[in-house]
């Protein structure tokens, strides 16, 4: 079964065609990793794939349904986190459950996870960069998504820090099986975690090829 299908999505911003005519299934429980240049249209994407707009043309399936807008299953982790500063690493957490109404219990499970329960009582501004990118990633693990889209999640942080970062999801991903999207210009990046790798060139934001990676597996 198909977590995602894309049939010949494209979208333009007024005349500047971002996507041109994009194509790809991802199965459920399977990685994918975005790569191109700047501008080729990555961001665009997954903004679609989070069903944050319509794509001006084509098909796109989210578990079997038409994408719409806040599908519950789907969480989108962007770059700068979105920590909300007046609140604890662990209400920052939490919150998502509460406005659902779920217990917040998950969150202290999330941030173990994650690996950093014992800053759950600190401040987003008390973080390294590192570890906002691990509460913002508890965050959406402690709603129990099926399908994560990350947008360049790590290319603010240092190179070790990057590598720790790409270790951890790669183990998260192994234990929970969760459908994965991750845009980045980091082809080391794309190698090391994309299942399948599509490139996309900024002419504009066409397809160069779609591989399958079989050195990212069990
Ligand atoms: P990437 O994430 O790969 O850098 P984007 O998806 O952000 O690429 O952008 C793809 C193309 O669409 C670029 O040419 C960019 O300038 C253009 N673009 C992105 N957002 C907008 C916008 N809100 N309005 C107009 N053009 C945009
Ligand atoms: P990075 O280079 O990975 O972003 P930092 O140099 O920002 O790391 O942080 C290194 C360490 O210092 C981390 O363990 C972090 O928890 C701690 N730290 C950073 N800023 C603060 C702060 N304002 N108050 C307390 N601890 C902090």
């Amino acid at each position: 079964a198909l977590m995602i299908e894309a049939r010949s999505i494209s979208y333009a911003y007024k005349e500047t065609v971002a996507l041109r005519d994009v194509s790809f299934g991802l199965p459920k429980g399977e990685t994918l990793a975005v790569v191109g240049p700047s501008g080729c249209g990555k961001t665009t994407l997954l903004s679609l794939i989070a069903g944050l707009m319509p794509s001006t043309a084509g098909q796109l399936r989210v578990d079997g349904a038409p994408v719409q807008p806040r599908r519950p299953g789907t969480a989108l982790i962007l770059q700068d986190y979105g920590l909300l500063p007046w609140k604890t690493v662990r209400e920052n957490v939490a919150l998502g459950l509460r406005i659902r109404g779920m217990k917040p219990d998950a969150a202290d499970q999330a941030l173990r996870e994650v690996g950093i329960a014992d800053l759950a009582g600190r401040w987003p501004h008390q973080l390294s960069g590192g570890q906002k990118q691990r509460v913002a990633i508890a965050r959406s693990l402690a709603l129990g998504p099926d399908l994560l889209l990350m947008d360049e999640p790590f290319s603010a942080l240092d190179a070790l820090t990057r590598e720790e970062m790409q270790d951890l999801l790669l183990s998260i991903w192994r234990r929970h099986r969760t459908s994965l999207v991750l845009v980045t210009h980091s082809i080391t990046e794309a190698v090391y975690l994309g299942q399948q790798i599509m490139v996309l060139s900024p002419r504009p934001g066409q397809v160069v090829g779609l591989f399958r990676n079989p050195t990212v597996g069990d």
